[in-house]
């Protein structure tokens, strides 16, 4: 018999295995999941993917409400271009069918149409995001490419394959191969990783300061819009309002601004 890979005992005995999009492989609410992920943590994911798959439980229920109803309910979530990109899909889904190609719909890149296709179709194909790519880049010890990631994703992750494989290295990431503090006396990996810390020169990809950033002009001017149906054009920061009109996130009709 052979022995587990290190990292498949950890992810098994570690790994997130409770975060409620992990209990389905139904493409829409893992499409959901990876858009709400993409630019939120997964504690504040978890709170809210429940109530949105049960207001939206398929393409149909969303493409069935306007825009403005969604970008309402995407709440503080930030980033409200994800909420378009996901109605603008579940309009294309509801009418044409899932594409053969997933990164023809809105928003959907190459990491989340690999991990859709890993996650839900049990495609054994790598799939790189943040996390993955900081374990395999220290791991092997150097920055990489896209692909050249995806390749090493597959020999890190050697004895898993498709989900559990992206699955596993991203728990690994988010909770032992940290950005700071990594916990290699508890990595399954520690024995290959050639940095067994953060590789020399890495930086933490940092999001600007929110407050006052012109994204929480942006957000202040939604908050108004989601409050309030219609709001003089004039009251609202111009610019702001400008950003969010030319993203399809708001109109202004007769002077007047408000959600599409
Ligand atoms: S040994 Fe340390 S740096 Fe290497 S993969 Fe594990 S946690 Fe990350």
């Amino acid at each position: 018999m052979t022995r587990a890979a290190p990292l498949a005992v950890w992810y098994a005995e570690h790994g997130r295995h409770d975060l409620p999009w992990r209990r389905t492989r139904d493409r829409w609410a893992v499409l959901v999941s990876e858009v709400m992920l993409a630019q939120t943590q997964a504690a504040r994911v978890r709170d809210v993917w429940p109530t949105f798959m049960a207001r939206y439980p398929s393409p149909a229920a969303m493409a069935g409400v306007g825009l403005g109803t969604v970008i309402t309910e995407w709440g503080h979530l930030g980033y409200p271009r994800r909420a378009r990109w996901l109605w603008e899909s579940a309009r294309l889904i509801t009418e044409q069918g899932w594409p053969v190609n997933l990164r023809s719909l809105p928003g959907v890149g190459r990491y989340t149409a690999a991990a859709l296709a890993a996650q839900c179709d049990d495609a054994d194909v790598p799939a790189v995001e943040v996390n993955v790519r900081r374990v395999v880049e220290r791991v092997i010890g150097r920055r990489s490419t896209e692909r050249e990631a995806e390749q090493a994703a597959v020999l890190v992750g050697r004895g898993l394959r498709g989900r559990d494989r992206l699955l596993a290295l991203m728990d690994l990431g988010a909770l032992v191969c940290r950005a700071r503090g990594p916990e290699c006396a508890a990595c399954p990996l520690r024995r290959r990783c050639a940095t067994r810390g953060p590789l020399d020169g890495e930086r933490r990809a940092r999001q600007g300061a929110f407050a006052g950033s012109f994204r929480q002009r942006r957000g202040k001017v939604l908050a108004r819009l989601r409050a309030q149906a219609r709001v003089p054009a004039g009251e609202l920061d111009a610019e702001a309002l400008a950003s969010l009109v030319a993203d399809g996130l708001a109109q202004v009709t007769r002077n007047t601004a408000h959600l599409p």
